[in-house]
């Protein structure tokens, strides 16, 4: 065997999946078509990721983050959110869950520089990682005995277990033959960071608007300037996002400005802009011989609840404790009854809120007189049922 572990894909759930696994005798290949250079210094995607207090215990344990700058990890107090043009909100306090915060934000190149540190460091002080950039996986088969993975440059790599975290459109899962349920909103997601006039009081905004949905998610102020600071997230149809990335950046403020009804004063773009597609992806199966993905390509969530990266580190969690679990006992690290344990549990981890998350959105996004009524009256409702808004508060801080 070349490898004990061949991990397809170094985007933060892999780096996380490598790094987990550090440590314990095996040998791990990590595989990534893309440059060594834009791993090593990922380059700002515009993503505010929404953490929850147990990402960030699993991200402690895995030494991510302390690698974070303290300024650069907002907290999240509490979270509201809107239907249509009225100013009426369902408030999610704090107060609803354990602690002062429901969560965090950390821009998401933040942590993958923390993620590829941290796999880096474990590198270094057991050399049992190899990670391979610039070449693309381009076939991928097992059987009892092990895996094999193929690269485009013809290189054949043999392994006991292949671990897919190579997105949400995962091509090796396709090459395993393991279907999926794919939802194209037809929609985009524009983001990037405003500085705005009024502050957020560090409150995140779910707004279900007539024609969009925006989001707001509260950032440190800016340590030069002072300005208060969000990023925002727009979903339009495709169109649309276009015309708002080739806007020049005043008009682009004015426009979000009026998108947002001033709520936060004026707003003025700070950042680069970033658009994406949204389609949220369910594997049928989460793994097969010898096989298991994780990250987006085991559960690839609508990022409204801001969910996928959290469920992306319960997977490596998940997985990893099956196999010290193994390794403990003297097992095979690729055995189907372990990759069973791993797939239901991480099932019962994410289906319910992959669904009702499609939900919300269906409901939230129909825009017919009677659609506008009972979206008005279910917001109404749940602002009024406090074991219902504490299920969300659990939910967004991922406690218990
Ligand atoms: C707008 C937006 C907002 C979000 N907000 C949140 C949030 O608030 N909270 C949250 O938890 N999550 C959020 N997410 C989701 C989060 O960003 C993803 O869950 C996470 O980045 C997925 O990481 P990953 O490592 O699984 O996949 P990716 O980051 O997609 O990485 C996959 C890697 O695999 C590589 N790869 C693919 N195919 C191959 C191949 N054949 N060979 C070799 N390498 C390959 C790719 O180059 C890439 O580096 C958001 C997502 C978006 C788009």
């Amino acid at each position: 065997m070349d490898a004990d572990v061949v991990i397809v894909g170094a985007g933060p759930a892999g780096l996380c999946m490598a790094r987990a696994l550090s440590g314990r005798q095996l040998k791990i290949l990590v595989v990534e078509q893309q440059a060594q250079a834009s791993i090593e210094q990922p380059a700002f995607d515009g993503r505010e990721i929404a953490l929850t207090q147990k990402s960030a215990e699993l991200m402690k344990a895995l030494g991510l983050w302390e690698r974070i700058d303290a300024s650069a990890i907002a907290p999240l107090r509490d979270a509201k959110v809107m239907d249509g043009p009225s100013t009426y909100a369902m408030v999610i306090g704090h107060e609803l869950g354990k602690r002062t915060e429901l969560g965090w934000l950390v821009s998401n190149h933040l942590i993958r520089q923390a993620a590829v540190d941290s796999m880096q460091q474990a590198q270094k002080d057991h050399g049992d990682i190899t990670l391979l950039t610039g070449v693309k996986v381009t076939d991928v088969r097992s059987d009892a005995d092990g895996g094999t993975v193929t690269l485009e440059d013809g290189q054949v790599l043999r392994a006991r277990l292949i671990v897919a975290a190579d997105s949400r459109f995962s091509t090796t899962r396709r090459m395993m033959g393991i279907s999926a349920h794919m939802h194209d909103f037809g929609k985009n997601m524009l983001v990037c960071t405003m500085a705005h006039d009024q502050p957020h009081d560090f409150t995140a905004w779910e707004w279900f608007d007539y024609g969009q949905t925006l989001a707001l998610l509260p950032m440190n102020p800016d340590p030069v300037t002072g300005l208060h600071r969000a990023s925002v997230v727009i979903t339009l149809p495709s169109q649309q996002t276009e015309q708002l990335m080739q806007m020049d950046a005043q008009e682009f403020g004015r426009n979000v400005s009026r998108r947002f009804q001033n709520r936060v004063g004026a707003m003025q773009l700070v950042s680069t802009r970033h658009a994406y597609p949204l389609v949220a992806v369910y594997p049928d199966r989460l793994v097969a011989t010898r096989f298991a993905t994780v990250g987006d390509a085991a559960v690839g969530m609508h990022p409204v609840t801001a969910h996928g990266f959290n469920f992306g580190l319960l997977g490596v969690d998940a997985l990893v404790k099956e196999i010290e679990v193994a390794l403990r006992r003297g097992e095979d690290i690729g055995n189907p009854m372990l990759l069973q344990r791993y797939e239901r549990k991480q099932r019962r981890s994410t289906v319910p809120l992959f669904w009702m998350t499609r939900l919300i959105v269906e409901i939230y996004t129909r825009e017919s007189p009677p659609a506008k009524l009972v979206r008005q009256v279910l917001l109404k409702l749940g602002n009024q049922v406090t074991p219902f808004k504490r299920s969300i508060a659990r939910s967004l801080s991922g406690m218990a």
